[in-house]
């Protein structure tokens, strides 16, 4: 089931890529950062796993899946075989032209560093790419899902939106930093308060509500 975002609560088959160039100190799915974690499958293997389950609704995910030179065909059979797709994605490359129904961003902000100076590096160069995220927009259609750790963080977002300048704000939402259940009961009314502020709207997560962040939920 999608957890987040405006299709929060959709039954959706999830497809998720190995490979990921970020390194978030919050990540939770740090098992997908090496590109040889998991199994290969070719696209029609995907696809036909895919068909097994009653759902109209995919969800792209990762790692990062906009670094998949495999993406854009995987795309194109889905969309083939009927279903709506979404791509989670944090804003870091383009690839035009994708059938893509939705493209589900999430830019990474300050509070995303790891503690750690080498993995800091790394996530450094690939943090945020404004003109990435401007093509995103421009031609796709999109969510921007923000990860809030702290009232701290609405400014940065600002400044980030302001840049990008043409952004619907209808399409933008705010969602808790949260590993675990009583960290997003804990965290989000503060959150659900910025959002009546800045006119945001709030994310649920309801993979950390219902299952607690189990991995394959
Ligand atoms: S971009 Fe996503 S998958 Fe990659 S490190 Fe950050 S949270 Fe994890």
């Amino acid at each position: 089931m999608q957890g987040e975002g405006f299709l929060a609560g959709v039954p959706s088959v999830f497809v998720r890529l190995a490979g990921c160039p970020l390194r978030c100190r919050w990540c939770d799915t740090k098992y997908a950062w090496s590109k040889e974690a998991g199994r290969r499958y070719s696209t029609e293997q995907i696809v036909q796993a895919v068909q097994q389950w009653p759902c109209r609704f995919v969800v792209i995910t990762g790692g990062e899946p906009m670094v998949d030179p495999d993406l854009p065909q995987l795309v194109r059979e889905l969309k083939a075989a009927g279903k709506h797709i979404t791509i989670e994605t944090a804003g870091i490359a383009y690839i035009p032209d994708m059938p893509c129904d939705l493209m589900s961003i999430s830019p990474k902000l300050s509070n995303s560093v790891p503690d750690e100076v080498k993995l800091a590096e790394i996530h450094k160069d690939s943090k945020l790419d404004l003109a990435v995220l401007k093509e995103l927009i421009d031609n796709y259609n999109y969510q921007l899902k923000f990860v809030v750790n702290s009232v701290n963080d609405l400014t940065e977002i600002q400044d980030v939106l302001d840049k990008i300048s043409n952004v619907d704000t209808s399409k933008v939402m705010l969602m808790p930093q949260a590993a675990t259940k009583d960290e997003l009961l804990t965290k989000s009314p503060l959150i659900a308060e910025m959002c009546k502020l800045a006119g945001f709207a709030f994310s649920q997560r309801l993979q950390v509500l219902l299952w607690n962040n189990k991995r394959g939920t």
